[in-house]
Order: C-alpha cells, then structure tokens, then sequence
C-alpha cells in the first residue's frame, strides 16, 4: 500500500484509538486487494464483531494478526499501535518502566515483554547487504576490565560493528554483530553477513581479518586510529546502552539491542515518526510470533559495571599480538 501513516498525535489518536481501526490498517498493508483466506485463497469474506474473518467458502475463520507478532494477544490493538507510536518517538528509544507508564498499564512485565516483542521486528527480514567501502571493527560492551582482543573476557560481549563509507556524506547504514569471539572465522562470517561480495572492507591489521581477501572482497588495511567512523559507531552505541538501558542488558539479549538500535541509526535522517512507526508496524507483521515464554524475564544487570572510561571507542590494550 501507499505508505500511509499518521503524522500527529491528533492524527494518531483518530485513526488508532478503536480495534477496528487498528485491523483496518493492518489489513490494508497486508492485504491492499482486500483479505484471501488462508486455507483455501477465496477473497471476499465476511467479518464477525470480534473482528475475525470467516471464509464464505471453507468457513474457517481467521484472524489479520495470525503469524505476526500481535498473535494471540489479549491486549486491545490500540494499546499495542499506542506503544509503538511511542517506542518511535523516542529519538533514543524507551526502556520499560517508561513505556509502562506511558501506557498506564500495570504490568511491568508485560512492557518489557512487548519492548521485546516490537524489538525483533527491527530488523526487516531479507534486508540488504552493505555495499561499496564498509569499515569494520569490533569492540567489547560491559564489564569493567578492558578485554584483550581474540582472547574475550569475562563479563563483556563482542560486537561486530559495519559502517557504509559514503564519502562526503559521512556514514551510511550500519549492521551489528553479537560475534563469539574475534578469529578470522567468525569474523569471516560477520563480513560475508553483512556486506556483499565484491564490496570493499577497511579495517586494522588484526590477524581476525586476513581471509577476507580470499573470500571474495576488496580489502584495504589502515592502522586502527584511522578507522574513524567504526569508532564513532561504537561510542554511539555504548552511550545508547548505559543511557536508555542503564546497561542492563543480558548478553543473550543483546543481539535485540543491537537491531533496536541498527533501526534507530539507520532511520537517523528519516524526519518523519510517522514513517517509522510505519516501518515498525509494517516488520512487526513480517516477523514470527515470539510466545511470551520464550522471553527469560526481565534483564539482569550484566552490563551494569560499564562506566564512562570505557566509552573510549578506541581501545588501548588491543593485544595483536596473540
Ligand atoms: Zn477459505
């Protein structure tokens, strides 16, 4: 569909407020010749006052949120459009206690639950692949003793970090990584991820890097103070996780983190909320459900111990050596 979406909190209120409202949208997107059943593919079905579909042919019945992550939901849709309209005007994003209280819901469980939820449908199933001239680095996150590269550290997480070189116009689009460690295999892998073959990839002279060449991509080495935008990034990134997070973050939770804030980043320069929220609830229905079971309770504080000496983006104890 023509990408509709509302551009005021007025706007937002009128269209959103009621259930109906709320699946006529999600219709129109998924759906802009109007709903085909699942099972059999006839068009043209009746609606029930709950708002489901029922088949005039097979007479199954099904429901416009099925397979998205609204499945099975209790809550009323407007409350979910109503945290999503706001998790995208937070220029920094939202963490749960303020979007429980924006909702006026009592549950903090069910806002960190539905931050979870909302996060995975950052990231647009089958996106692109960088191109062109991509810097690639890595940096630890959490913890307080810095780590040595290639060896890990208790306590601290790796993050591949990917960032377009567009030349004059700065950085383009970026993609993060939760890598394992830093060897040549994972950090092969990171690179054949996220950037396309053929492209061109800076980094520093660490040993992690030398397949790249082999495998297919342009590869230019700088010494690691050069590789300015990557440090930048990372800097961003550890500032957006103390400052929206606290640093609480669990490390089997991170790779969502870093996709909120891949999302966040790589819409920097849309002016518009409304385009966001569009994107937002756009992905939101092309992403599996994700059952509220599968969510481990809310964080625990493993990034805690960060502290402003290690937003230095440029670590200095970088052991190349090993
Ligand atoms: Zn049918």
């Amino acid at each position: 569909m023509e990408e509709n979406y509302p551009r005021t909190w007025m706007e937002f209120e009128n269209q959103f407020s009621s259930q109906a409202g709320c699946i006529d949208y999600l219709l129109k997107m998924q759906w802009p010749k109007g709903f085909v059943c699942p099972r059999c593919g006839a068009g043209d079905p009746w609606r029930t006052n709950r708002g489901l579909f029922h088949c005039s042919q097979c007479g199954i019945q099904s429901s416009v949120t099925a397979g998205t992550i609204f499945h099975r939901t209790r809550k009323p849709l407007p409350l979910w459009f109503r945290a999503m309209w706001h998790i995208t005007g937070q220029k920094f994003g939202t963490n749960a206690l303020g979007l429980q209280r924006v909702l006026n819901i009592g549950s903090y469980r069910t806002a960190w639950q539905w931050l979870h939820k909302l996060r995975r449908a950052m990231v647009r199933p089958g996106r692109d692949r960088l191109g062109g001239v991509v810097e690639v680095d890595e940096t630890y996150v959490g913890g307080k003793k810095p780590g040595k590269r290639g060896r890990g550290a208790a306590g601290k997480a790796l993050v591949g970090i990917a960032v377009e070189d567009k030349g004059e116009e700065g950085i383009g689009r970026i993609r993060l990584w939760h890598l394992e460690n830093a060897s040549s295999d994972s950090l092969t892998a990171f690179v054949q991820g996220i950037a396309q073959a053929g492209s061109t990839i800076r980094t520093d002279d660490w040993l992690g890097y030398n397949l790249l060449a082999e495998t297919g991509f342009g590869h230019i080495v700088q010494p690691s103070h050069e590789l300015k935008l990557v440090h930048r990034v990372a800097a961003l990134l550890k500032r957006w996780l103390l400052g929206t997070y606290q640093g609480a973050v669990r490390p089997s939770h991170l790779t969502y983190y870093l996709d909120e804030y891949t999302f966040r980043f790589n819409r920097r320069t849309s002016l518009s909320r409304g385009k966001l929220f569009y994107r937002l609830v756009q992905q939101a229905m092309m992403v599996d459900p994700v059952p509220s079971h599968t969510l481990k309770g809310p964080a625990l504080p493993f990034l805690q111990g960060m502290d402003n000496t290690n937003l230095d983006p440029i670590d200095d104890d970088r052991n190349h050596n090993i």
